[in-house]
């Protein structure tokens, strides 16, 4: 996949690769990354990539790439190219030409009419309803459809008028003939074909019937000769399906196989698609290509390599079951690489003024300094180096810690590529009384950064030449969530780090003005740094931070790390979490208001968070009202802080139209399960637009919950039985466990609304 020597993985799918060669069942590895281009890419994907190219290169074999866009409705063109720049950019190279699922329409429809002459398909007219309450349950078997009987050219002639435009959305489907009765309810007659009149990215309005994902996906693999197809764990159940489409359709060489591997999931963001966009949509985040978001476009963005990537794939393996994978792994591997690859430029974000009393005014002397610390040969740049300088506020301390090592009055330091210098004078600010600058002598014989009596300052400081420095934004971003799992407990939106972006004005030195988009630098001691490929301008770079030179979340008793870590790493103590900017003033200012403070605890809300909502008195007496009117606080606050507050600002006021009383009426409606989240959302944005008795409204909207209430208890008891281990160490502390047995649940529950599965499952654990 690159120019660096090809790795030699050896993992559960290269021991199947290896024994399918050995056995001769395959003389060559063909596998496919197929993503469905209803959205940008993420890290998850990037291990899907890495992993399929990487194990066709492996074995000299190939890699296609396919969309998957076998659903007219969510797809998008811009998607298709997004994804197919990602991948390259990842290094992935396909074999052939881009493929799409839906080159194969025509072939899959003949082979459906196979299906149907084999006796093998058949048209069914019941409504998607009928359908799901007749696929019975884990207890019960189904019932058969009242038209599974229907005779080959009966049905036949259904699936012609199907496809020839004939019939309206949702009149019938095809689907298989399998068995009601099989304990795989995906096996039980899976839909195969649905109507859909509507218009497709690529075949326009051709068809108005769509292959379902089940009968589509292993019929594309075996067109294409595929010989693994890998795909991720939720997809295990739905493998028996995958086996019988291809032996009712085949025979088929190479006969692919589908293997699945757990798919990634790191701490402190969220994968899935729909909440990325969700991002995206509410305009939490700046796009898609945010530098805050885990996806690829993101991440480059932010100033991660493909490498970086790679090497995490690499590092966290395949593995057969789901977990959570430490986050500090892929800020490992993004600091290795930029270590390698990084020049170093110095940059000042918070400034503090240097005057150095004897140095002549006028003069501006020129340093040479190397761009990698110690080696000219890879290339130098000039310094200006003056009478008025700038370094970095943190690097003073007028009344140092006995551990001080860095500037203070009557301390020498050693200035970055320039001279020692030592602070006798600080200057402050008549008004304010701050400090705004300190007064400094210059060793004159201490040039390149020696002396020639040998002494060493404790300290190298970096630092920018006033007159010289440009001004350029700088951004410092940070984890979009503030905890591991924003996902765990219903609404992601509520852990958003608050701090997650603080822009600072900073000085450069004049060289990095040359910087093209994309170009990286650590600036010395503050992290690595890239320019932004969208905001900058010619000459005038925008910089984000890439990462910190060290891991400032650590906690004191972190889990272990990889072993090869940098010495400047293993060295660093573990700093405390150091949140941006504002976040210490809002704590301090919930420690001054005991009401709201006490109001946090009660609703278990991160304290920044709260304090940035309650510093607004009108926005803190709604909610106060809202919890006198009986809504649970933790849920009122929610409601009030994620959703009403932005639609309130669509609109572009911040008075609800109701008081926080009437709120509580609503956010009642969806704690006790009238209504499910996604109604109630509507059903909010309706009331802030044209008021009312939200009780009344969910009738007039018509979005009171549809019971299969009894389907899920039954599909949640089952999932704990199964997994009585991980239900206990759950209910002992182990919270992580909590992602386990939802994935399990939903699956069990295919298709039943989440939140409900969540919800039954939280009660049936006793939470
Ligand atoms: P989402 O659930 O976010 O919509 P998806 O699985 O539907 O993701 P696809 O575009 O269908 O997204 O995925 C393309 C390929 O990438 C699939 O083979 C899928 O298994 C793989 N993939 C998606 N997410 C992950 C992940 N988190 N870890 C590993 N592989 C993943
Ligand atoms: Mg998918």
């Amino acid at each position: 996949m690159s120019d660096r020597p090809a790795v030699r993985r050896s993992n559960f799918l290269t021991d199947i690769i290896d024994a399918d060669l050995a056995a001769g069942r395959h003389s060559r590895v063909v596998t496919r990354f197929p993503p469905e281009p209803n959205g940008y890419l993420h890290i998850g994907h990037a291990k899907s990539i890495a992993l399929n190219f990487g194990l066709a290169q492996q074995y000299g074999g190939v890699c296609h790439l396919r969309m998957d866009d076998t659903n007219p409705v969510t797809e998008d063109t811009d998607y298709v190219e997004s994804i197919q720049f990602d991948v390259k950019w990842l290094g992935g190279q396909w074999d052939g030409e881009v493929r799409y699922a839906s080159n194969y329409f025509g072939k899959m429809y003949e082979l459906a009419e196979a299906l149907v002459l084999a006796g093998k398909a058949y048209v069914d007219h019941q409504t998607v309803e009928e359908i799901r309450k007749n696929r019975g349950d884990f207890n019960t078997a189904g019932v058969n459809s009242p038209f599974r009987d229907r005779s080959v050219q009966e049905n036949l002639d259904w699936l012609r008028r199907m496809k020839a435009g004939e019939l309206a959305d949702g009149t019938c489907v095809l689907r298989a003939k399998i068995d009601m009765a099989s304990p795989n309810l995906l096996m039980r007659d899976p839909l195969v074909y649905r109507i859909r009149h509507a218009h497709h990215h690529r075949t326009g309005d051709t068809w108005c019937i769509y292959p379902m994902y089940d009968y589509a996906h292993p019929l594309e693999d075996a067109l294409e000769g595929i010989t693994h197809s890998i795909c991720t764990l939720e997809f295990e159940t739905n493998r028996e399906l995958y086996d019988w489409f291809l032996d009712q359709t085949g025979p088929w060489t190479p006969r692919p196989r589908q293997y699945e591997f757990a798919r990634l999931a790191l701490g402190y963001t969220v994968m899935s698609k729909r909440k990325l966009l969700q991002l995206v949509v509410e305009k939490r985040v700046s796009g898609w290509d945010d530098p805050r978001m885990p996806t690829v476009a993101g991440m480059r963005r932010r100033g991660v390599t493909p490498e970086a990537l790679r090497d995490f794939a690499d590092l966290i393996g395949v593995a057969k079951n789901n977990s959570m994978v430490d986050i500090g792994k892929l800020e490992y591997c993004i600091r290795q690489d930029l270590e390698r690859t990084s020049r170093r430029a110095l940059a000042v974000l918070k400034p503090l003024a240097v005057t150095l009393t004897n140095w002549p005014d006028s003069t501006i002397e020129q340093l040479t300094v190397p761009w990698w610390p110690g080696d000219a040969s890879k290339g130098t740049r000039q310094v200006p180096f003056a009478k008025h300088l700038i370094i970095e506020h943190g690097d003073f301390a007028e009344e140092p810690a006995a551990d001080w090592k860095r500037l203070a009055p009557g301390r020498e330091v050693r200035l970055y590529g320039a001279y020692f210098v030592k602070c006798f004078g600080v200057d402050r600010d008549p008004l304010t009384k701050e400090i705004n600058g300190l007064r400094c002598s210059v060793d004159l014989h201490t040039k390149g950064g020696t002396a020639p009596d040998g002494r060493q300052p404790a300290a190298t400081l970096h630092w920018v030449a006033a007159k010289t420095a440009l001004t350029a934004d700088v951004r410092l971003y940070d984890r979009l969530f503030a905890v591991e799992q924003p996902d765990a407990d219903g609404d992601f939106l509520q852990h958003l780090n608050p701090d997650s972006l603080t822009v600072l004005q900073a000085r450069l030195e004049p060289a990095l003005a040359s910087a093209a988009p994309g170009d990286s630098f650590q600036f010395v001691r503050q992290g690595f740094f890239v320019a932004d490929a969208k905001d900058s301008q010619p000459g005038a770079p925008v910089w984000n931070r890439t990462i910190t030179l060290r891991d400032t979340w650590a906690k004191p008793a972190a889990p272990a790390k990889p072993a090869a870590r940098p010495a400047a790493e293993v060295r660093a103590k573990p700093a405390a979490p150091q949140l941006g900017e504002g976040h210490q003033a809002r704590l301090d200012w919930l420690e001054k208001h005991p009401e709201a403070k006490e109001l946090c605890t009660q609703l278990g809300a991160e304290p920044s968070a709260f304090a940035a909502f309650a510093q607004n008195p009108a926005d803190l007496e709604f909610l106060r009202q809202a919890i006198a009117g009986g809504a649970r606080p933790a849920d009122a606050f929610r409601w009030q802080r994620n959703e009403l507050a932005g639609l309130l600002a669509a609109r572009k006021t911040t008075t609800p139209p109701f008081g926080g009383k009437e709120f509580a009426a609503f956010v009642r409606l969806v704690t006790d399960a009238t209504i499910t989240t996604g109604a109630a959302k509507q059903l909010l944005e309706h009331w802030c637009e044209h008021g009312g008795d939200p009780l009344a409204l969910v009738d007039h909207l018509g979005l009171r919950r549809v019971d299969d209430t009894a389907a899920i208890q039954v599909a949640v008891r089952q999932v704990m039985d199964q997994h009585s281990a991980e239900v206990l160490r759950f209910r002992a502390g182990e919270a992580k466990l909590l992602g386990v047995l939802l994935g399990a649940a939903m699956r069990a529950a295919k298709g039943a609304d989440p939140q409900t599965v969540r919800a039954t499952l939280l009660q049936q654990l006793g939470e």
